[in-house]
């Protein structure tokens, strides 16, 4: 362990000389007091020892709290001493288990990950635990007799926090109140397994060269492929693996098996183990007085109801047939052209083929020749211009005082006009051994009016996993790449602009099916070009811009696969609400005799022996929640339409400052529909979403039910 922390130090060392202009977090501290705000970096523990003891140290004192609000005379509850001392623990305890989550998704020593990874689960037994608090939920609910004459965000604060005992169970009669805590129990129990199932499954599968003929010899080079003579092994779990094999393999046959044995990911263990899901989710729903367990995971979203969940998916169905029967009839002919079977038709093992096919011949696009224009610390220099500019926000590179990694870089946040200081954020943008492996934001500090009065201001923290550099070459990031970049990035300034008081309402704790949508607007930015030419150049020769031709290409393959894309999106949104539809609860599920026909219907021909839902790891975290990435894609597409008509385009500053001031800053603290309009200047329409993907001139005018 001392050799742990002995090796970061001397990073550290190394860092500090090579850096030694860099200001630090105190720097901005004496402009935070001016404010009556608070700047804070995470003492980070570097042992596990001392991760254990912080998240036992955080649980103690929060349920000291707790013991305190249901000490209470009922006759003398405030808001303060119930329903905010409730907000300042949860908030409280949540920093300690935000410490440790970024401790297990990033730490270099193995023991201190499994440290971290037990205090998450200790956090998260202990916050179920919460809600069955019955003396505190006594004081609480005394409070709400007092019909306090509240408004704006306490009121809002009020109601749902009386809305998530009335979840929990805390209304009913206390046998079953207790049968709902055991089901929400069991059901915790089947979801983690719903997951193992998934991580766990291995499922090599042995071809000969001759089978995978069209597959590219990079891929058949890459490590761990090559297993014999002439044996290659694709594991059908791996999703780089089976993409590759399903976008290039010429054989069909290769490609329907591959997809057969894919599709089948954990059937045995898993289909069992959903449709015990499903009646525990059933029966939760039905004791809690609501009609499904759709309705009951609607509640709190956007859509409110399954009934506006699945109107909005049903009517997007609807009016994409056009464009995904085109696009399909587009790929029947390459099929056809190249199997010379006049009846061939585009199956769900097609797909990705003959779209990439559609790719390389019709828009003979390289995405790999793209990288040159995208080096990192030039593309992250050039983001943060653009963000800057637009947001009226100033971001200054300071130096962290701990570092669990070499490169790891800190900046802090201001805001151009008076010179604030708003949060801060972590950078750990490259892969290795044992990190998180995906991209994210996450929240290390949330916002929040403490009570002192003062304001404590957001530190978060982006891990990603972009290329590393190589000996001689920098890391040159793919298109896709940069639009991720600018995507997480957004997640980052949602959090940090926040003035919410609140931490329930505070950065990105707003509605599962909104909180997408400012994100997924910004990944516009990085298909203009006038964006694009504030920093993308050919790092070999920066007077070397994208040309205007390249993006123009790369925008028509999209619009031309798009179809495709959310016919597949609203297939996958579409069976996951009907496995959550309301269901008699002495009947058992089936849950593949559900989804499959819905797969068939609204995507394209499955092998019938296949079980999709037993591998989508969604239905445990998105449950009746999937539909939310098409919805937030709609309110995305609908909310750029105000910087598409300003006077700079996505550069304009008016407009950057509205989605501050309208959208990131408010949060949650009032009704997010409210905020939309308020940014949109008009109520939201779904057209603008129907026109990006080429469906236009629409006359019905559709709107997103709020
Ligand atoms: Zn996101």
């Amino acid at each position: 362990m001392k050799q742990f922390i002995a090796s970061i130090l001397s990073c550290a060392l190394i860092l500090t000389v090579r850096a030694e202009n860099l200001k630090t977090a105190d720097a901005f501290r004496d402009a935070a007091t001016k404010a009556n705000s608070i700047l804070t970096l995470p003492d980070w523990d570097q042992t596990p020892e001392a991760v254990e003891a912080s998240m036992k140290n955080a649980i103690a004192t929060a349920n000291a709290a707790l013991d305190q609000i249901g000490a209470q005379d009922p006759s003398k509850v405030s808001f303060k001493s119930t329903i905010v001392a409730l907000d300042d623990l949860g908030y409280q305890a949540r920093l300690a288990a935000n410490k440790a989550t970024i401790i297990k998704e990033t730490n270099t020593s193995a023991a201190m990950r499994t440290a971290a990874e037990n205090a998450v689960k200790l956090f998260q037994d202990w916050a179920v635990g919460v809600d069955y608090r019955e003396d505190v939920y006594k004081a609480v609910k005394a409070f709400g007799k007092t019909q306090p004459k509240l408004s704006g965000e306490e009121a809002k604060l009020l109601k749902e926090t009386l809305r998530d005992y009335r979840r929990a169970g805390l209304d009913l009669s206390p046998e079953k109140r207790q049968e709902v805590e055991k089901l929400r129990k069991d059901l915790s129990k089947l979801g983690t397994d719903f997951d193992s199932n998934i991580v766990e499954v291995q499922a090599p599968v042995v071809f000969t060269k001759a089978e995978l003929d069209g597959v590219p010899e990079s891929f058949l080079a890459s490590p761990g492929i090559k297993t014999g003579d002439d044996a290659y092994t694709v594991k059908a779990n791996v999703t780089w693996q089976n993409i590759a094999i399903m976008e290039n393999a010429k054989s069909e046959e290769i490609r329907r098996r591959l997809y057969v044995i894919h599709d089948s990911l954990a059937k045995d263990k898993n289909v069992p183990v959903l449709n015990q899901m499903l009646a525990l989710r059933n029966k939760i729903a039905l004791r809690l007085g609501y009609k499904s367990w759709a309705d009951f995971q609607t509640e709190i979203k956007m859509a409110k109801s399954a009934a506006g969940a699945e109107k909005y998916i049903n009517d997007l169905i609807t009016g994409t047939k056009p464009k995904f029967d085109a696009e399909v009839a587009e790929l029947r002919k390459l099929k056809i052209s190249e199997t010379k079977d006049p009846g061939a038709q585009i199956k769900l093992w097609d797909f990705r083929y003959y779209q990439n096919q559609l790719k390389k011949q019709k828009y003979a696009i390289d995405t790999e020749a793209l990288r040159v224009y995208f080096p990192f610390q030039k593309t992250l220099d050039g983001m943060f211009n653009v963000y800057q500019s637009i947001f009226g926000l100033k971001f200054a590179k300071i130096a962290a005082p701990q570092k669990w990694i070499g490169d790891l870089q800190l900046y802090a946040v201001t805001d151009t006009a008076t010179g604030e200081p708003l949060g801060m954020f972590y950078l750990d943008m490259f892969p290795r051994e044992g990190k998180f492996n995906h991209f994210a934001e996450f929240e290390i500090i949330g916002g929040k009016l403490m009570p002192d009065g003062k304001y404590q201001r957001p530190t978060v923290a982006l891990l990603c996993n972009f290329p590393p550099p190589s000996e001689g070459k920098p890391s040159l990031l793919t298109h896709s790449d940069v639009e991720t970049l600018f995507h997480e990035f957004g997640h980052a300034l949602h959090t940090i602009v926040t003035r919410a008081k609140y931490s329930r309402f505070s950065g990105t704790n707003v509605p599962g099916d909104f909180v997408e949508a400012p994100s997924q607007m910004l990944q516009n930015w990085i298909w203009d070009k006038k964006v694009l030419d504030t920093f993308a150049a050919d790092y070999r020769d920066p007077a070397k811009k994208i040309p205007a031709e390249t993006i123009d290409k790369l925008k028509e393959a999209k619009l031309a696969t798009v179809g495709v894309y959310y016919r597949r999106q609203f297939a996958f949104a579409s069976l996951d609400l009907a496995l959550h539809a309301p269901h008699p609860e002495d009947q058992p599920y089936e849950c593949v005799a559900i989804s499959n026909p819905i797969l068939e219907k609204v995507f394209l021909p499955i092998a019938p022996e296949t079980t999709f839902v037993s591998y989508f790891g969604h239905l445990n975290g998105y449950d009746a929640g999937y539909y939310g990435y098409a919805w937030a894609d709609a309110i995305a597409a609908d909310m750029a339409t105000v910087f598409e008509s300003a006077k700079d385009g996505y550069l304009d500053k008016q407009a950057g400052l509205r989605l501050r001031h309208d959208i990131y800053e408010p949060g949650d603290s009032r009704e997010i529909t409210q905020s939309i309009e308020k940014f949109l200047g008009r109520k939201q329409s779904v057209q603008p979403f129907l026109k990006k993907i080429g469906i236009g001139g629409t006359t019905k005018e559709g709107s997103v039910p709020s």
